[in-house]
């Protein structure tokens, strides 16, 4: 097994990376920021290195600085996490040439997903089911772009090549609207990700999120875990998730796990992976694949009872896969709630000092959070604070126990979005299930407008 691991990362996952680790009685390295040496997992780790200053740009994402903290600590292997440096091929790629384990795929892996045109080429090759679309960058060509938006049918949306976190996306209703709504998406992109290849995709007015959770040895080996509906977003991002996805049939789950399966093989894959697909209809639609752990990836784990971090872990040191997919059962439902320390409301974000916290307990709940009394959580980095899991023998029973939580739940001295997840769990069409994507919006909006009336 491996022996000692960089944690390039902070906050929840950190600490998830670092119990991962020491349960399996490997040493860890804590690489943090000038405001991060309170974080939890700085003073639970073997040893911990201060790479930089409070800027993502200085400490999480300065690659000479992680990898001389691998040296000089004489770690074997790295651990991205998810974020920051965990899907950056290069970085991946200078972390094997100095002579480490990087915790995830091979870096063509990471730099073929990257790119969402050539992941779809890819996908589309493997035989993965698309959402229809260009199928290639768009060019100069106004004429051709809009024979290809026509072709498709408005509504289209006009995605970014290397987009991430739900921005560098544009929907399109009408021809004389496409070509300049090509020209700012290619803008922003190249100014947000460095690339300004934008291409094409038919928009789907009503899908939900259900994406396929897999492991992969890139030795041959490969099982899915099942989906997970990450349905209700706000922003393209998500808040709220659960597994399973509410009405997808063991047969449904069963077909698209086998394609995901089957990509994996096709690729070479190794690590923890996710597909991400629009489902409308009863069809499934390739969007994106993420080549590392995901927030989400608890309600995975308490259904299936299957410690994916473990797993990654095990096929980084080279280990093959000793999961086999008729071993794979899912047993209950589990939702998880992202909790954020910002306004319930208006959503901004709300850093400061945690005066008092106090987790919740009982059967089925889990909580992911590197929170302490006294703990400042500082303005620098994403919000998540925390993640709570509730797990229940069915659907009805996970909400009930996660309302129970959330109750239980203190967190004093700064806002947090518990509000809003409590009239999530409430909501009659969060209950019946199966929601689309955009159903959190719409009800965020009607709540602006009864408020303002
Ligand atoms: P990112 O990498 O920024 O997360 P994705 O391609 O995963 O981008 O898309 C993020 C979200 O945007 C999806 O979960 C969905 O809500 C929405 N989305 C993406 N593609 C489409 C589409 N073709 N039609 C409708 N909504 C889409």
């Amino acid at each position: 097994m491996l022996d000692k691991v960089v944690i390039a990362n902070r906050g929840e996952i950190a600490l998830r990376i670092l119990r991962a680790c020491h349960s399996l009685g490997i040493k860890t390295v804590a690489v943090h920021s000038t405001v991060d040496r309170n974080l939890k997992h700085v003073g639970m780790a073997d040893e911990s290195v201060c790479i930089g200053p409070a800027p993502p740009l200085e400490s999480y994402l300065n690659i000479p600085a992680i990898i001389a903290a691998a040296e000089v600590t004489d770690a074997q292997a790295i651990h991205p996490g998810y974020g920051f440096l965990s899907e950056n091929a290069d970085f991946a790629e200078r972390v094997e040439r100095s002579g480490f384990i990087f915790i995830g795929p091979r870096p063509e892996t990471i730099r073929l997903m990257g790119d969402k045109v050539s992941a779809i080429a890819a996908m589309r090759a493997a035989g993965v089911p698309c959402v229809p679309g260009s199928g290639k960058a768009l060019g100069q060509d106004a004429a051709e772009n809009a024979e290809i938006a026509r072709r498709l049918g408005y509504p289209i949306l006009i995605k970014a090549a290397g987009g991430g976190g739900g921005r560098g996306m544009r929907v399109v209703h009408t021809e004389a609207a496409l070509h300049n709504a090509i020209h700012l998406t290619r803008q922003e992109a190249r100014a947000a990700f460095g690339n300004d290849q934008v291409y094409m995709e038919k928009y789907l007015e009503r899908p939900r999120h259900i994406e396929i959770q897999v492991l992969a040895d890139g030795q041959g080996n490969a099982v899915h875990l099942g989906e997970r509906d990450c349905s209700m977003q706000r922003r393209h991002q998500k808040v709220l998730e659960e597994c399973p996805a509410p009405f997808i049939t063991p047969e449904q789950r069963e077909a698209i796990g086998r394609v995901c399966v089957k990509a994996c093989l096709d690729i070479g894959y190794r690590g923890a992976g996710t597909f991400e697909f629009l489902y409308q209809d009863g069809a499934f639609y390739f969007i994106e694949m993420n080549t590392r752990i995901q927030v989400e990836h608890p309600v995975t784990e308490m259904v299936t009872g299957i410690d994916i971090v473990y797993h990654q872990l095990r096929i980084a040191a080279g280990k093959p896969l000793k999961l086999r997919q008729e071993d794979i059962e899912w047993r209950g439902h589990a939702i998880e709630c992202r909790i954020n320390a910002e306004d319930p409301d208006s959503f901004i974000p709300s850093p400061g000092i945690v005066r008092r916290f106090h987790g919740p307990g009982g059967p089925g709940i889990r909580l992911d959070s590197h929170l302490y009394d006294g703990y400042r959580i500082p303005p620098h980095y994403d919000s998540l604070i925390g993640k709570l899991i509730a797990h229940g023998p069915d659907r009805e029973s996970a909400i009930a126990r996660m309302r129970v939580a959330l109750n239980e739940l203190v967190i004093e001295g700064v806002k947090t979005n518990v509000p809003l997840h409590q009239r999530i769990l409430a909501d009659p069409g969060f209950r019946e299930g199966g929601t689309s994507i955009h159903y959190l919006e719409q009800r965020l909006a009607e709540r602006r407008a009864e408020r303002g009336a």
